[in-house]
């Protein structure tokens, strides 16, 4: 009988584990999806990184980043190469390719693309203008 109350409440357990488990998992995948959904359905631009930006800080933040966050609200999980499934890392500028807006942005990349020397798209929601004042 003792037996019998052991292995019902190891089921219940691994039931509830089983659970909660599952319900993360799912939650990552729709999470991931409707990351994904947002970033086909935006309006692409091509970009390059721009390369000896790293003496100019921004004034007011710590970082790019933070100047990113601040600006938006909020910091994305993937990075915003539209061909990488990267997470986002750092804010990096960019200057928009094919262009008469010779404007720098911050945009929020992973490590990797952040050293990319190469064209490559993210959705123009992403950009964040700085300024000469920023
Ligand atoms: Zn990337």
């Amino acid at each position: 009988m003792a037996y019998r109350l052991i292995a019902d409440s190891l089921c219940v357990e691994i039931e509830r584990t089983e659970k909660a488990r599952l319900t993360h998992e799912v939650t990552k995948v729709v999470r991931g999806w409707n990351g994904l959904q947002n970033k086909n359905t935006r309006v692409m631009v091509k970009v390059k990184n721009l390369h000896n930006t790293g003496d100019r800080k921004p004034k007011n933040y710590t970082s790019w980043k933070e100047f990113w966050k601040a600006k938006k609200g909020y910091w994305p999980n993937d990075c915003s190469a539209y061909d990488c499934n990267g997470p986002a890392d750092v804010g990096a500028h960019v200057k928009k390719v094919d262009s008469y807006d010779n404007k720098w942005y911050i945009v929020p990349l992973c490590s990797g693309c952040n050293k990319r020397t190469d064209t490559f798209e993210v959705s123009e929601s992403r950009l964040v203008p700085v300024n000469d004042n920023d």
